[in-house]
């Protein structure tokens, strides 16, 4: 069987983490702090917010940036639930717009579109999804002018960049995810980074309880902070994301060169201006579900990712309305499946999977 994803822990992250064990000192505290500079300083932003998971930075991002109760937030329908479900946690409203088919990311036209139709939306939450920039050149205006909140949703994307400028350093703030299939980890965690320092401020007293001093709060917060366990990992792993990033580009150069002259799949796009780096390796094929299920005979892992855009979970229809077609987003649903693609694949296991993929009787 080759794995879909692989978590690369190795001796450095081992050490790390005993050395924070033995330290007496194992919830948040010096090793987390060290771990917000390393990656804030790595994206070139000023502050960086280590949370407990992806999706507590993408909720405290928002409410740092200012997003309120009732607030319109325009966002995509193709991407993890955690990203409608964190503007959902603001009591914030989530407005979906439709993608571009190939990039699968959120259609600039159709965010344009969007916010002349309706001057109350106040933020904008984009989606790197894969590890693929959005079409900032086409974004950026847009925020300018209709004065928009904008957040990142970076949990795809560490690394990635758009004109060589890294995502996640766009918005006024980012949220980051360190889950194990990400492409780099700390087992659960987070990061919310921003240059501004008054969401950096608002950031830090929400991820603790709201407090301000000591037991003392002036506003409603979460614990929602990350541990230095989780933190040695993360300081180590950061270390080889680049090293990460790059094997995930050669897998990738490799597979879209042998798959290309395939008439019923579609390798990944990569605009000009971009630099991809492989969170996910999506191909577009039509028969999807008879092509899934025979690679997980023939030992292939993979998967589909995601089978179903958020506006038409059911829970999110009750809140969306059942009447709301996003065409492109819910036929790319029905065609994506995502190949193994992660660092710690075999020259052999590219070769097996080429060969597999082409002897698949379409
Ligand atoms: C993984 C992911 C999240 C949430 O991160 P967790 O660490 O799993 O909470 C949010 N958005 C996207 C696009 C993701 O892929």
């Amino acid at each position: 069987m080759i794995p879909y994803a692989k978590p690369l822990i190795g001796e450095e992250e081992k050490k790390r983490v005993l050395e924070v064990m033995d330290s007496g000192m194992i919830a948040s505290g010096p090793v987390t702090a060290q771990f917000e500079k390393e990656f804030s300083a790595y994206l070139g932003a000023e502050y960086g917010i280590a949370t407990s998971n992806g999706t507590t930075a993408l909720h405290v991002a928002l409410l740092a940036a200012g997003v309120q109760p009732g607030d319109k937030v325009l966002t995509t329908p193709f991407t993890f639930i955690a990203s409608g479900n964190s503007i959902l946690y603001c009591d914030a409203k989530p407005v979906f717009v439709d993608i571009d088919p190939n990039t699968f990311l959120i259609d600039p036209e159709k965010v344009k579109e969007a916010l002349e139709k309706d001057p109350e939306i106040k933020a904008l939450l984009i989606v790197h999804l894969y590890g693929l920039s959005c079409d900032m050149d086409r974004i950026m205006p847009l925020v300018e002018k209709h004065n928009l909140i904008l957040i990142e949703d970076c949990a795809q994307s560490h690394g990635a960049e758009y004109k060589g400028k890294k995502t996640g350093s766009f918005g006024q703030a980012a949220a980051f995810s360190f889950y194990p299939t990400k492409n780099m980890t700390t087992g659960e965690g987070g990061m919310v980074v921003t240059s501004r320092e008054d969401i950096a401020a608002k950031a830090r007293q929400i991820i603790n309880h709201g407090r301000s001093g000591r037991y003392f709060h002036d506003m409603l917060g979460y614990n929602y902070r990350m541990t230095d366990i989780a933190a040695a990992i993360g300081s180590v792993q950061l270390g080889k994301l680049d090293g990460f990033n790059a094997k995930r580009v050669a897998n990738a150069r490799y597979l879209s060169e042998k798959l290309q002259g395939l008439t019923w799949l579609q390798t990944p796009y990569v605009p000009e201006q971009c630099s991809h780096v492989y969170h996910q390796y999506t191909v577009k094929v039509e028969k999807r579900d008879a092509f899934a299920q025979w690679l997980q005979e023939k030992g292939i892992g993979n998967s589909i990712v995601y089978p179903i855009p958020i506006h038409q979970q059911p829970f999110y229809q009750e809140i969306v309305g059942k009447e709301l077609v996003l065409p492109r987003a819910e036929e790319v649903a029905e065609q994506v499946i995502s190949l193994p693609i992660h660092p710690a694949l075999t020259l052999e296991q590219l070769e097996e999977m080429v060969t597999t993929i082409k002897s698949f009787a379409f």
